[in-house]
């Protein structure tokens, strides 16, 4: 199968529709990251997502419709809930709600569940896709399974080229990480997954909420917490931040024996290693999320990332940290 990529416009649109209606697989840009995406209603497109990703089979999908799409079409909503307030405040934006399904989707999509997660993105590329196709969309990140996700229509085609037949580029993503995932089907809001919006910032608009333990509960209210994600395909190095030293005769005994090696620094630690090569991270959380899937992914190419932890300072650094350490602490259970 020939990959295309393609600029978004009235002719690519037309294209992905058609292919969406035929049940194929289109990869569109959001302002987290690219999204691999099928037509939700149908069994046939889900079951191919899983196969082409090699996503495990008990890990739910997100459907993703477009600002003006009628959602009560899906799931149940309950008119005085607090997860209106939740939806006026934040959506169109890097949401996904989990509310109670009506059932109307492909069953493999909820994986056995009866809630359905369902997301508004607020990219121009994302809602212009949508509103063409103008059906759910169920669409995972746009990557082989555990491999780390996709940020530009470039790495996209890394993973994917010559298995789905059309790549809509919309640029770089500037959100970086994935989308906050949020069960409001209980008495208040729980986050299964951190995201670009935080507790605080829910709290702040609906007076609770709440991060679920990323425990055995939570894992079965949100299968995809228990995989591992994100993983560079290299060798990788992780120190404290007091262990500049030794990080550094990590880095220049690996580059004694001729090994391609980088360091990957928030600013504060990339000061600390002198004249040695560094990605830099930034120094702010809003920074540190948009850089991190786009450095993990030039970090890959050579064959050591030396890295620091992370200094956990702010609510969304805790997003940004739980990314980071999947793809860092190989041998947690993730
Ligand atoms: P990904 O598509 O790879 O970004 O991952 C989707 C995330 O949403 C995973 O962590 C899933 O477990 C979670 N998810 C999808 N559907 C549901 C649902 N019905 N209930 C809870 N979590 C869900
Ligand atoms: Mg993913």
């Amino acid at each position: 199968m020939i990959t295309k990529v393609s600029k978004i416009d009235l002719q690519s649109l037309q294209e992905a529709k058609n292919l969406i209606e035929s049940e194929q697989l289109v990869a569109f840009p959001t302002e987290t990251v690219y999204g691999l995406g099928a037509l939700a209603t149908s069994e046939r497109a889900i079951k191919s997502v899983y196969e082409v990703k090699g996503r495990p089979s008990d890990n739910p999908l997100i459907v993703h419709v477009h600002k003006d799409y009628d959602i009560s079409t899906l799931v149940y909503i309950s008119e005085n809930d607090y997860s209106q307030k939740i939806a006026n405040a934040f959506l169109p934006g890097p949401l996904t709600m989990v509310y109670k399904s009506k059932g109307v989707v492909a069953p493999s999509l909820s994986c056995g569940l009866d809630t359905l997660a369902i997301r508004i993105p607020k990219s121009e590329g994302a809602q212009k896709f949508l509103k063409f196709v103008n059906q759910p969309i169920a669409a995972p990140s746009a990557n082989i399974s555990k491999h780390i996700s996709p940020v530009t229509a470039e790495h996209v085609y890394q993973d994917f080229n010559g298995k789905i037949p059309l790549i809509l580029d919309g640029g770089k993503c500037d959100g970086g990480i994935e989308s906050t995932v949020l069960d409001v089907t209980g008495d208040i809001p729980v986050i299964l997954r951190k995201g670009l919006i935080t507790a605080e910032m829910i709290r702040e608009v609906v007076g609770a909420c709440v991060y679920a333990g990323e425990n055995a509960q939570t894992s079965l209210k949100s299968p995809g917490m228990k995989y591992k994600h994100y993983s560079p395909n290299c060798e990788t190095a992780i120190f404290e931040r007091n262990e500049s030293e030794e990080a550094i005769r990590l880095y220049d005994q690996l580059k004694a024996e001729g090994k391609r090696v980088i360091f990957l620094c928030d600013d504060e630690m990339s000061k600390k290693i002198g004249k040695r090569k560094f990605l830099a991270l930034g120094s702010t959380d809003i920074e540190m999320a948009s850089n991190l899937y786009d450095l993990l992914h030039q970090g890959e190419k050579y064959e050591v990332i030396i890295t620091f932890k992370l200094l956990v300072d702010s609510e969304l650094m805790l997003s940004v940290n739980n990314r980071f350490s999947k793809a860092f602490f190989k041998d947690e259970n993730k």
